[in-house]
């Protein structure tokens, strides 16, 4: 290739870096100081699954299996049995975290919301067999949080 004499002697393309430089050295920052400032997050945010119970603390999951049935990555183990009351309930209900690629298609299928996938994606595995959320877990995370969920889904409701 021919030798260009004006970008040979010009460096334009060094211009062009310091001009940009210029350019952003004071316009606002974009950059936030994670974790003490954090992004806004959409109510629709597809973090940590959870399961719910009703307000009278009943579980809201009848063990009918369509999130299961549904998950394209085949993470979700249910089996379940009648409960003492007829009622057919979760024996286990387990989540592989390692597997999920949190598409939420279970949440979509459930008819009773009770599975959810919450804002929560903060969080860590320092032992092996912790990347399978079990249904006890699942129960803790969406008795913890189940604030922040009612008031997502009430958020997101107009738009669903
Ligand atoms: S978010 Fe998607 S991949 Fe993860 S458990 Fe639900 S359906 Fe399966
Ligand atoms: S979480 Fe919902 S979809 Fe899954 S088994 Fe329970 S009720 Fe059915």
């Amino acid at each position: 290739m021919a030798m260009n004499p004006f970008k040979t002697f010009l460096l334009p393309e060094l211009l062009q870096g310091l001009w940009l430089t210029r350019r952003t050295l004071f316009s606002n920052k974009t950059t936030l100081n994670y974790p003490e400032e954090k992004t806004p997050q959409s109510p629709r945010f597809r973090g940590l699954h959870a399961l719910r119970r009703y307000a009278n603390g009943q579980e809201r999951c009848i063990a009918c299996k369509l999130c299961e049935a549904v998950c394209p990555a085949v993470c979700i183990t249910i089996d379940s049995e009648v409960g003492p009351d007829g009622t057919r309930r979760t024996s286990r209900y387990d989540i592989d975290l390692f597997k999920c690629i949190y598409c939420g298609f279970c949440e979509e299928a459930c008819p009773v919301d009770a599975i959810v996938l919450t804002r929560i994606h903060e969080y860590h595995m320092e032992k092996r067999g912790e990347n399978i959320m079990s249904k006890d877990k699942l129960l803790a995370v969406g008795d913890r949080y189940e604030a922040m969920i009612a008031a997502d889904r009430a958020a997101d409701a107009p738009f669903r």
